[in-house]
């Protein structure tokens, strides 16, 4: 028996469940597949919340920890302290947060089946088919940076990522318990940086690199014994993947299928920051798709195609970071005036999303 609804969503990162809760509340009938087998296991994510983020988004506060400063360390592991007064971070328990929004999209009327995955779309009439069981009118593609939404609508893909890992510590004391540790180094972290940061209950290690090249973070906590004693710490947990730093997909939707987030590419070619942007557009999409199906308002993806992010300014920078900053170079600049503002302004100018 085929099931019908207004709207599929694959996948149920922080995409798909802000736009699933913002279909539900809106009074459209919405069911989400997702392959994992409940919310908040195998997270690939930091977590990391940006000010602006959770200035738009009420988040639990037991759920987060405010960081405010940033390290910013050079290659030969030489810092400078930077802070802004009114720029902060949030650290999450990410596993928690994706249960929460797993739980507050529920409770909105979205119905959720996780160890479902996606396996297959195509266009019936008017309508579309999915997985040969549900039948929908407009199909949301929020299955992360390897989309096989995209596949199998001829919808544009990324095709340029960073690889991040990460391990979690229980027992590392950091000596700034206020402050984001930021590692440049183009041979541990090519196109990136490594990190460590107070989490809400552990402390979070980890390095990104531009692909081809893979982290490798037993190298990287090696580089690090210089900063953090990890003598009585231990690796309670670890996660990692892939990021998407290419910009939007062209195309991002079609008439009935229609890409967010990661899927999309709208994470930011320089920070790596996806979380924002997936919450943000994830909610103004189920917003615009209620008013549509309700026939109060344009296709959605005519009002994406004008505010998705484009990040041309971040990809420029991040072609010549990747290109023009060898290490010797990041020493040398790490306490010139010029770069210090630059630096301020990368971590902590507010990023307005339209
Ligand atoms: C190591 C690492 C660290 C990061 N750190 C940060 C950070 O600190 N701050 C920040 O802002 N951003 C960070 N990012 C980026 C951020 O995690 C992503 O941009 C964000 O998670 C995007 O949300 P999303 O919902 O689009 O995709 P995802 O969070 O990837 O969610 C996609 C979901 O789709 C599911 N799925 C995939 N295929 C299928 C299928 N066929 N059927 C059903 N379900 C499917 C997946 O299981 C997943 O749950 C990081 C990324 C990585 C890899």
């Amino acid at each position: 028996m085929t099931i019908k609804t207004d709207i599929i969503i694959a996948g149920g990162g922080f995409a798909g469940l802000a736009c699933a809760k913002a279909l539900a509340q809106a009074g459209i009938g919405v069911t989400l597949l997702e392959r994992k087998k409940e919310a908040g296991v195998g997270m690939h994510t930091t977590g990391i919340i940006v000010g602006e983020c959770a200035e738009e988004f009420a988040l639990p506060a037991h759920l987060t920890r405010k960081v405010t400063d940033v390290r910013l360390y050079a290659p030969s592991l030489r810092h400078i302290h930077l802070k802004s007064p009114n720029y902060f971070f949030l650290t999450t328990d990410t596993p928690a947060l994706m249960r929460h929004l797993s739980d507050e999209a529920v409770k909105a009327g979205a119905v959720i089946h996780y160890d479902t995955a996606y396996e297959k779309g195509e266009k019936q009439g008017g309508q579309l088919a999915v997985n040969g069981k549900f039948s929908c009118r407009f199909l949301i593609g929020a299955d992360g940076p390897r989309s096989k939404v995209a596949d199998d609508f001829a919808l544009g893909r990324n095709t340029k990522f960073l690889l991040g890992a990460e391990a979690e510590y229980a027992g590392l004391q950091l000596d700034d318990t206020n402050a984001f540790y930021c590692f440049l180094d183009q041979k541990l972290a090519f196109g990136y940086l490594g990190w460590v940061i107070p989490g809400v209950a552990v402390t979070q290690v980890g390095l990104a690199q531009r692909m081809p090249a893979r982290p490798d973070i037993d190298a990287f906590v090696a580089r690090m014994k210089d900063c953090f004693d990890f003598s009585k710490a231990g690796v309670v947990a670890r996660r990692g993947g892939l990021i998407p730093v290419g910009g939007l997909v062209r195309p991002f939707a079609n008439e009935n299928v229609i890409l967010l987030g990661d899927s999309a590419g709208i994470v930011s070619p320089l920070t790596a920051g996806g979380i924002h942007t997936a919450l943000h557009y994830g909610q103004m999409l189920g917003q615009l798709l209620a008013q549509h199906l309700k026939q109060q308002g344009p296709h959605p993806a005519d009002v994406l195609a004008r505010t998705y992010p484009r990040f041309y300014l971040k990809q420029t920078l991040r072609f010549g970071y990747e290109r023009f900053a060898p290490n010797w170079l990041l020493n040398a600049v790490l306490t010139n005036p010029l770069f210090t503002c630059a630096a301020g302004t990368v971590f902590f100018k507010k990023k307005r999303l339209r």
